[in-house]
């Protein structure tokens, strides 16, 4: 780590720099055996996956959205559906249940952990009911920014209401609820490898957990066409979701420096959290929890301060960036779907929210520097 280097908001080379020789030896590997679709690799990884996480299945698959998808798909969900998920999110959270047919329904976060609200999932299941023009049949809980969500109080709400559970950990693998790591908290879990994602390949994938022996057949049957025991029986409408091998491969040797990157994320978060606790409003964590520190998210008290920050940073060559500045309900494309309920933390989340760099790679001194840059800028 070279201390007075920029300072970048995600340093995919100098990670790729900790794990050469392992990585060209499987990707080598992968050239010399040609199976480029299903081979070796994604099987080894499946079963490292699940391992690292404690769960019974994994079925690897062509993105976090494709493993959306696949859940929502392998549960029937379409038409008439409501399928509850914050409006504080990436858009394909929401994105899933349209394709499908099915209406979102957005639920407002808490304001200082930034994860879905229970309280508020009561009160929006309440509202579709009263409603009764569309059946609750899911929730997606997103594990936002590294942190996880209160899968607790999700399950309980979801069992009570008879919703199918299906946690959004795209951002968050690696991360603990209660000293235990996510993977296992809801029905299915879907993550992605995205390569900004704290466990990224070098192109798009994901993966589904489940502890469901059925539904990780439906996963395996639906991510190839639907198919059934043999390649040539069709027995559902499936897709074309596989997990290319190349990107098994990355992973895997991504896989062996992974608790360490998750560690070096985590010293970055306390430096962080201690120089700038008492001048700015760090993220809240979330009781018991460990996070994967996808993203490292400041409030600032309003947008016109938020917008003096960016600038001070950016004039310290101290790189941010604003997840996100629009909740999902008031997304052109999302906006007609909603039922018109009030989500107030959402809104104003969207207005004073910014991250600051955090990757394994930022050195302390770095990462003291990004905060003289802060402090000089508040
Ligand atoms: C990245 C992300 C996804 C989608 O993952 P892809 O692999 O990019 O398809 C879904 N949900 C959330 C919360 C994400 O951050």
């Amino acid at each position: 780590m070279n201390d007075h280097a920029p300072i970048r908001f995600l340093d995919l080379a100098g990670q790729q720099a900790r794990m050469a020789e392992p990585l060209r030896k499987r990707i080598e590997t992968v050239l010399r055996h040609c199976q480029f679709i299903l081979g070796p690799e994604v099987a080894e990884l499946e079963s490292r996956l699940a391992g690292f996480c404690g769960a019974a299945h994994c079925v690897s698959v062509s993105s976090g959205t494709d493993a959306l998808q696949i859940a929502l798909m392998a549960e029937g969900i379409g038409r008439g559906d409501a399928v509850f998920l914050p409006a504080f999110t990436y858009t394909a959270t929401a994105e899933v249940p349209l394709l499908l047919g099915a209406t979102p329904v957005f639920v407002d976060v808490h304001p200082r952990t930034f994860q879905i609200d229970p309280a508020d999932l009561e009160a929006r299941i309440a509202d579709v009911r009263r409603a009764g023009k569309l059946a609750p049949r899911a929730l997606i809980g997103v594990d936002l920014f590294g942190q996880p969500a209160d899968w607790p109080a999700l399950a309980a709400i979801a069992s009570r209401e008879h919703l199918f559970t299906l946690d959004d950990c795209a951002q968050s693998f690696g991360a603990s609820l209660h000293g235990t790591r996510l993977g296992k908290a809801a029905d299915a879990t879907a993550i992605s490898f995205f390569p900004s994602k704290p466990l990224g390949a070098y192109g798009d994938g994901g993966a589904l957990f489940t502890e469901s022996v059925e539904r990780a057949a439906l996963y395996r049957s639906l991510r190839t066409h639907g198919e059934g025991t043999t390649r040539y029986e069709v027995l559902r409408t499936g897709m074309n979701g596989r997990l290319d091998t190349l990107q098994a491969a990355v992973l895997l040797a991504k896989l062996d420096i992974f608790e360490a990157d998750l560690a070096a994320r985590e010293r970055v978060a306390r430096i962080y959290d201690a120089r700038l606790g008492n001048r700015v409003a760090i993220p809240v964590r979330v009781p018991d929890s460990t996070s994967a520190w996808a993203i490292y998210a400041i409030l600032l008290p309003d947008a016109a301060a938020r917008d003096r920050m960016q600038e001070g940073l950016k004039a310290a060559g101290v790189p941010s960036a604003i997840y996100y500045p629009k909740p999902l309900h008031r997304q052109p494309a999302y906006a007609a779907s909603h039922d018109g309920a009030a989500l107030p933390v959402s809104e104003d989340l969207a207005t004073r929210i910014m991250a600051l760099p955090i990757h394994p790679d930022l050195s302390d001194a770095q990462a003291q520097r990004v905060c003289d840059a802060v402090l000089a800028s508040v």
